[in-house]
C-alpha cells in the first residue's frame, strides 16, 4: 500500500516513509490510497483475540512494508501491562442496554494520546531502521495539553530521538501543566507559548516548513517529525478500537454480527473520529459517527452546512483539549471523499487566506449521511457528569461529558435506536476540578486547589488515583521557559545547538 498527500495526489511513500516524514513537503497529510477490507466474518473471528492480537490485524493491513515479527514487537512493547492500568487496553463498560462507554484512558498519561503515543515511537525507530535512516529524529510537539504529556511519555529516552513540546501557556490545566514540566528524560524540552493552542500549533508548523532550518538540521544529521495527530503512525493504532470495542459488543452478545452501531467521538482535531471513519470504510458496522464538539463549535457548523469557517471567537471551556478551531485531519476526510488533490488544494488556499472554505453540494450531503454533529456548553457538560453519576453512577471527565451530552440531542433529534458506544478520552480525575465542581459540594472545591481535589474525588467515587496523576506537585518542575509566539523557532535552534 502507497501513501499519498492530500495536497498531490501521487501516491510515492511507503508507510515507513509516511511516518517518518510526518507531514508531506506540501503542507498535506499522508493518507492511504486504498482503504483495505475486512468480512463480517474475519471481524467475527476477531472477537475472540487479544486487544495486541487484533492490533496485529489492523495495522499489518496499513503498515504492509513492515515485517511482521517488527510489527509484533512495537504492538507489544506498547500495550502491555505496565503501560496500561488495564488487561483489556480499552475496556467497554456497560452503563444502558444502549449506551455502553468505551474508555481510552488507561495508559499512563491518562488521556486517550496514549493509545497512538505509546506506539508511535516504536513505529518510528522501526521506520527508520527499516529505511536504513540513522539520522536523529526530531519530534516537534504543539500540544493543547493532552498530546504534550502522552508524546514526552512515549518518547522520553528513546534512542535516536529527540523532542520538543511547545503548549499555550494559558490554554492547560493546572494538572496538564504539572504533568509536562515536572518530565524527566535526557532528549526532550518542555516549553510554554503565550498564545493558544492555534497559535502554538501554527507556530509549528512554520518551523516545520521553513526550508533554512531544514538545511541547516540537514547538515547535523537531524530530521524534524511529528508526533501530532496528523502523522499517520498516529491515526492508524486509533482505528483499532473502533473494531475491538464492536467485537466486545458481539463477544458479550449485547449485539448480532452485522448489526450497526454508532460511535459518539468527542472531537477536537478530527483524528479520533476519522479514525472512526476509516474502521466504517474498512467494512466495520457503523451507523452513524457522532461528532461532539464544546462551543468551538466549528466542526458542528461544517458538518450542518458545508462551510468551514474559522473566523469566530476562540472560547476557553472546561473540555481544552477540544478548544480548536483548526481541526488538521478534516483535510484527510475531504480527501478521501473526492480523491481530488486540487480541489483539496482549492479549500486549504481558502483556508489560509480567508479562514474559510465551503465545500461541494455533493461533498456534504456525503459527509451529512455518515456524520452528525452537535455541540454543547459548560454548563451542560456539568449537569451531564452529574446526573450520569447520580443516575448511573458512572464518573466521567469533561470530554466525555460533552459527548455523553450530545447523545442525549442525537437522540432527541433522531429517535435513532441503534446501540452506541461513547468514546471516553480522558480519565475523570485529569480534569477534577470541573469534574469536582459536578459532584461536590461548592465550599469543598473552592477551598481545594486541583491536586488536593485528586483525593477528595477518589473518596467520594471510590475510584483509585491513577499512578500518573498521583505526588505530581512533589517533583520538581524542570522546565520553566516561556516563549512569545514569533520565538518559537529560536527555541528550535537553541535546543538543537544550530
Ligand atoms: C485530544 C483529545 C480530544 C480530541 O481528539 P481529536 O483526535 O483531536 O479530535 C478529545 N478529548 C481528549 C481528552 C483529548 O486529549
Amino acid at each position: 500500500m502507497l501513501y499519498q498527500s492530500t495536497r498531490e495526489g501521487k501516491s510515492t511513500h511507503s508507510a515507513a516513509e509516511a511516518i517518518l516524514a510526518g507531514l508531506a513537503l506540501d503542507g498535506g497529510l499522508f493518507t492511504p490510497d486504498c482503504i483495505p477490507k475486512l468480512s463480517l466474518q474475519e471481524i467475527d473471528k476477531m472477537k475472540r483475540q487479544s486487544y495486541q492480537d487484533k492490533a496485529m490485524t489492523i495495522l499489518s493491513l496499513f503498515l504492509d512494508d513492515f515485517p511482521k515479527d517488527v510489527l509484533s514487537k512495537c504492538v507489544q512493547n506498547a500495550y502491555n501491562q505496565t503501560t496500561f492500568d488495564h488487561p483489556d487496553i480499552a475496556p467497554l463498560v456497560k452503563l444502558t442496554d444502549d449506551i455502553s462507554v468505551l474508555e481510552l484512558y488507561h495508559g499512563p498519561t491518562c488521556a486517550f494520546k496514549d493509545i497512538a503515543l505509546q506506539i508511535l515511537p516504536h513505529l518510528l525507530m522501526s521506520s527508520a531502521s527499516l529505511q536504513k535512516d540513522d539520522r536523529i529524529y526530531v519530534i516537534l510537539v504543539a500540544t493543547s495539553g493532552d498530546t504534550g504529556k502522552a508524546a514526552l511519555s512515549g518518547f522520553k529516552d528513546v534512542e535516536n530521538t529527540k523532542i520538543l513540546v511547545f503548549y499555550p501557556d494559558a490554554g492547560v490545566s493546572e494538572i496538564q501543566k504539572l504533568q509536562m514540566v515536572t518530565q524527566e528524560g535526557g532528549n526532550l524540552k518542555v516549553i510554554a507559548v503565550r498564545g493558544n493552542f492555534d497559535d502554538t500549533q501554527t507556530g509549528v508548523k512554520k518551523i516545520f516548513s521553513d526550508e533554512t532550518l531544514r538545511s541547516q538540521l540537514e547538515d547535523k544529521h537531524y530530521r524534524f517529525s511529528s508526533a501530532n495527530s496528523i502523522n499517520w503512525g498516529r491515526l492508524a493504532p486509533q482505528i483499532v478500537y473502533y473494531f475491538s470495542s464492536y467485537c466486545d459488543l458481539l463477544q458479550r452478545q449485547e449485539i448480532e454480527l452485522g448489526e450497526e452501531i454508532n460511535f459518539v467521538v468527542p472531537t477536537g482535531n478530527f483524528g479520533n473520529i476519522l479514525a472512526g471513519y476509516f474502521a466504517k470504510q474498512m467494512g466495520l458496522p457503523i451507523h452513524r459517527l457522532i461528532c461532539a464538539a464544546n462551543k468551538n463549535n466549528v466542526l458542528t457548523d461544517f458538518i450542518n452546512t458545508g462551510i468551514y469557517d474559522r473566523n469566530r471567537e476562540f472560547n476557553k471551556t472546561i473540555s481544552p483539549s477540544m478548544d480548536i478551531l483548526i481541526s488538521s485531519n478534516l483535510e484527510r476526510l475531504l480527501f478521501l471523499l473526492c480523491k481530488d488533490a486540487s480541489e483539496v488544494r482549492g479549500y486549504m488556499k481558502d483556508l489560509s487566506e480567508k479562514g474559510r472554505y465551503k465545500v461541494s453540494e455533493q461533498m456534504i450531503k456525503t459527509i451529512q449521511k455518515l456524520f452528525w454533529s452537535s455541540c454543547s456548553n459548560d454548563e451542560e457538560t456539568i449537569q451531564r457528569i452529574h446526573s450520569t453519576y447520580k443516575e448511573k453512577d458512572y464518573l466521567m471527565d469533561t470530554h466525555t461529558g460533552v459527548a455523553m451530552d450530545i447523545y442525549y440531542k442525537y437522540l432527541a433529534d433522531t429517535a435513532d435506536k441503534h446501540k452506541t458506544v461513547i468514546v471516553s478520552t480522558a480519565s475523570p480525575f485529569k480534569f477534577n476540578s470541573s469534574v469536582a465542581k459536578a459532584i461536590l459540594p461548592d465550599d469543598i472545591v473552592k477551598e481545594s486547589g486541583e491536586i488536593a481535589l485528586l483525593t477528595k474525588l477518589s473518596d467520594e467515587s471510590g475510584m483509585q488515583i491513577p499512578a500518573g496523576l498521583k505526588d505530581l506537585d512533589k517533583k520538581p518542575v524542570l522546565h520553566q521557559d516561556v516563549v512569545e509566539k514569533s520565538n518559537m523557532q529560536d527555541s528550535v535552534s537553541e535546543f538543537l545547538d544550530l
